[in-house]
């Protein structure tokens, strides 16, 4: 199938996806072109999750599909702060996060492509979500995080059989570490990685599908390493260029923050922002000082007619609070979104329509939440 390919940025290099390259070999990004585009006339009526979508998904042969039930997430509606809004259970993922997408056709194409082991970095749900996939897969997997990862995300890889390799200091240092060790094994990382945003894209299909094929007007997701973002901005371009819809949703980015290096690159109109210091925040799921693909997200934001925001510490507190009150259970870094919604929400019109999602589960946070609750 030439349906797909390897594109560098920079350089503007074509590799051939058969090939497992995870960035080019002038150092830049890569980056996936799928040259047709996706025709939603003759889905499987009958399949369920992402692969429903395999026809818009990099990977050729069905027996390389490496699955655990991901995808097909339920759509609810929500009122806070006196607005309703929608929001994507991507909590009930098989490994309680939105990362499930894309670790599924990352490690399906891997296994495609003859690999054995891979190698990650991750503040935990990326790896647990990589770990699972590849225990499916029978493939070796060596994780990277930073000492203070929630236990009960590392629990989950050591459940799946993953090594962990606990680096001390921060978020980057994780990064670096793995970064140096990707030599032994394949960086299966979810931020340089572009298999991994073939697979959130499919939460842009499956908005369209649940919205009656339409788009969102506004769509406000969490942007650490903007994985799940620009993943769903690839997916609406391409429903774009498939004619399905007119045009993007306004794309909010929401940030912690004590940790925003986008907020102050919009603000400074510069990629990467100078004199950028990260602090310490709850929401360790989108601590990211120094996201690789910064300037990609900002150019979604921006094409997309939307923004970055930044809600503080005690905003996800009453976020957590406030859900839990209605019933749902969602770790800190998923309720910054949803903080995100209420600052947001009072500039927007009544009638537009507002998509969040709750990005992973709370029992991965649970030390976390119970520190909230006491508090409060
Ligand atoms: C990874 C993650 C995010 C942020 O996603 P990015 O891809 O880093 O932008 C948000 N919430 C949860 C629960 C996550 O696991
Ligand atoms: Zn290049």
């Amino acid at each position: 199938m030439m349906n797909f390919a390897l594109m560098c940025g920079r350089c503007r290099k074509k590799i051939s996806l058969s090939q497992p390259a995870w960035r080019c070999s002038c150092g830049s990004l890569l980056d996936i072109q799928m040259e047709k585009e996706p025709d939603f006339r003759f889905l499987p009526g009958n399949r369920q999750g992402i692969w429903r979508y395999r026809a818009f998904l990099p990977v050729d042969r069905e027996e390389n599909i490496v699955s655990l039930g991901e995808g097909n997430t339920p759509l609810v509606s929500l009122d806070l702060n006196g607005r309703s809004f929608q929001v994507k259970m991507e909590q009930c993922s098989p490994t309680g996060s939105f990362k499930d997408r894309g670790a599924a056709v990352l490690i399906s194409k891997a296994k495609e492509q003859g690999i054995r082991k891979v190698v990650e970095d991750s503040s935990g749900n990326a790896g647990c979500a990589m770990a699972a996939y590849a225990a499916r897969a029978g493939m070796e997997c060596r994780v990277y995080v930073p000492e203070a990862t929630s236990p009960a995300k590392l629990v989950q890889m050591r459940a799946y059989g993953a090594q962990i390799v606990l680096v001390p200091g921060s978020r980057q240092q994780a990064a670096d570490a793995a970064l140096a060790a990707a030599g032994s094994g394949y960086y299966a990382s979810h931020s340089w990685n572009p298999l991994f945003f073939q697979g959130t894209k499919t939460i842009a299909y499956e908005l369209f599908e649940q919205l009656g094929h339409t788009a969102p007007d506004v769509l406000v997701l969490p942007a650490g390493n903007g994985t799940l973002l620009l993943g769903a901005w690839i997916g609406f371009k391409e429903l774009i260029r498939a004619g399905a819809i007119p045009r993007l949703p306004r794309i909010y980015a929401v940030q912690s923050s004590q940790c925003s290096p986008l907020l102050a690159a919009q603000i400074q109109n510069r990629w990467p922002p100078q004199d950028f210091i990260p602090k310490q925040t709850i929401a360790e799921g989108i601590a990211v000082a120094s996201p690789v693909r910064g300037c990609q997200i900002l150019d979604a934001v921006r094409e997309s007619g939307g923004e970055v925001v930044a809600v503080e510490e005690k905003e996800i507190r009453s976020a957590i609070l406030a859900l839990g009150a209605q019933g749902y259970f969602v770790e800190p870094t998923a309720a910054v979104s949803i903080a995100g919604v209420g600052r947001i929400s009072p500039a927007l019109q009544p009638e537009e329509r507002i998509v969040s999602v709750f990005s992973g589960h709370g029992l991965k946070a649970s030390n976390a939440i119970a520190a909230i609750l006491d508090e409060a």
